[in-house]
């Protein structure tokens, strides 16, 4: 039987509806969370990412101030927006679009990011804190999946995951997230890369595969346990002739081969873009609440 596909607009939808009450409980005390984004230069990929982040601001009551910068801009222009931003009551979240221009250094920005205001939660203070189990913001991507698996009534206790990829802002984080004595976590957990031996040998164990090597066709379907959970995490453009765009987007599973054998499998588009959006607003609620405790 084919797998069940995981909905993350779905998941998405509900848990944005949740932040909604908050939100209005936030504005009966008289607070509207904010969010500063700020892209620089022109990327259209980034572009557009920030533009549906915007978007879901909107679409849930969070004020956002766009920052589109120019690609010259200078790193002490930026350290000096950031500063002001740290500053600003009514901002409670700053994001900065990833990539930036070779010319700025993404460790010094990310770092001048007050912690208290690093909803994407990728300065060192929080991912300490998170690392230790204490409370900090979440990183967007990885808390989208536990989410994701948890809503869905995946049991992570005792389970066995192999996530595909180390990356600071997926892989690390998710094994982190994922071996804390916590109801979301308690899972074993095997992180796989590119200079693991034997891949296929370690999918195979899993009851858990989480995919975000960011390479078409990384899990096939002769990689995968019979009744398997499979999360997608990759996002990868192909050509795609008959496309508008003339490409379109895979994930890193083979998804019509490994929805055969897998119990539960999510999409690209569609599985876990959005929670990751979702869980930035998330945070940037938590941050509004969170300074409304001090006031
Ligand atoms: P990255 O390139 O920083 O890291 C990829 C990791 O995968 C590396 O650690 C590498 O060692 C490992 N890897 C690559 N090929 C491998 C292979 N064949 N076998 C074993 N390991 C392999 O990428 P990232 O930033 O972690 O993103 C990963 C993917 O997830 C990308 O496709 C990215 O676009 C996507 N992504 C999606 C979202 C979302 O919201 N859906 C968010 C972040 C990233």
């Amino acid at each position: 039987m084919a797998a069940k596909i995981l909905d993350g607009k779905q998941i998405a939808v509900q848990m944005r509806e949740e932040l909604k009450g908050r939100i209005a409980g936030l504005a009966q005390r008289g607070i509207r969370p904010g969010l500063a984004v700020i892209l620089v230069g022109d990327d259209p990929a980034s572009k557009s990412y920030v533009t549906a982040k915007e978007k879901a601001c909107e679409e849930v009551g969070i004020y956002s101030s766009d920052n589109r910068l120019v690609a010259a801009t200078t790193e002490s222009e930026l350290l000096g927006l950031i500063e002001r931003f740290n500053q600003d009551p009514k901002i409670h979240g700053i994001l900065v679009q990833l990539p930036l221009p070779k010319h700025i250094n993404e460790e010094r920005i990310l770092n001048a990011i007050c912690p208290e205001k690093d909803v994407d939660g990728f300065h060192p203070v929080n991912v300490g804190r998170m690392v230790i189990g204490q409370r900090c913001f979440l990183p967007c991507t990885p808390h989208g999946v536990v989410q994701m698996l948890v809503r869905s009534g995946v049991v992570l206790e005792g389970a066995e995951v192999v996530i595909v990829g180390r990356s600071n802002i997926v892989g690390k984080p998710l094994a982190n997230l994922l071996i804390q004595k916590s109801r979301f976590g308690n899972a074993t957990v095997t992180v796989c890369h590119t200079k693991t031996r034997n891949l296929a040998e370690h999918v195979r164990r899993a009851d858990i595969v989480i995919a975000a090597a960011g390479c078409p066709r990384t899990i096939t379907a002769d990689m995968v346990k019979e009744g398997a959970v499979v999360i997608d995490v990759g996002v990868n453009r192909v050509e795609d002739a008959s496309a508008k765009n003339g490409y379109r987007l895979v994930g890193d599973v083979d998804f019509e081969a490994v929805r055969q054998k897998a119990s539960m499998i999510t999409p690209v588009p569609g599985g876990v873009g959005p929670m990751t959006i979702t869980m930035l607003l998330y945070n940037t609620v938590e941050s509004a609440e969170r300074a409304a405790e001090f006031r």
